[in-house]
């Protein structure tokens, strides 16, 4: 499998602290723990671990399984308001995509996106672990 087949990397800036750190999003699902793919940063040098959740484990006990430099970031969707009653068409020319914002791993402040990166094109400058 190529490694664009499994996700892509997003680079996000946090409001609060003004860090800069990237986030492996996995692209079968927005939500990581239902293909059991699970993706923290390191705080330490900003490379990206991926893990595989156990049966039922949350977000949340991934982060202490694996403990620090590792964080989870965890990606919140905000969805634009959508007017009842207009048609299809004028919804759709309306529509917009639910933008992303993630927890910043060294604040839990707010993080927006700035930029997104193939898993090559991160690669070039960064790296990815993959942890048992
Ligand atoms: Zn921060």
């Amino acid at each position: 499998m190529k490694p664009e087949a499994i996700g892509y990397v997003t680079q996000v800036h946090c409001r609060g602290c003004g860090e800069r750190f990237p986030v492996f999003t996995s692209s079968a699902d927005t939500d990581m723990t239902t293909n059991g793919l699970v993706s923290l940063t390191r705080t330490d040098n900003k490379n990206i671990a991926i893990v595989m959740s156990l049966q039922g484990e949350s977000l949340q006990l991934v982060q202490n399984r694996v403990g620090l430099p590792y964080r989870v970031s965890e990606a919140t969707y905000t969805h634009h308001p959508v007017e009842s009653g207009v048609s299809f068409q004028e919804f759709r020319k309306s529509y917009q995509l639910p933008k992303a914002s993630y927890a910043c791993i060294f604040c839990s402040g707010v993080a927006d996106v700035t930029a997104t990166e193939s898993v090559p094109e991160f690669e070039a400058h960064g790296k990815i672990e993959v942890l048992a």
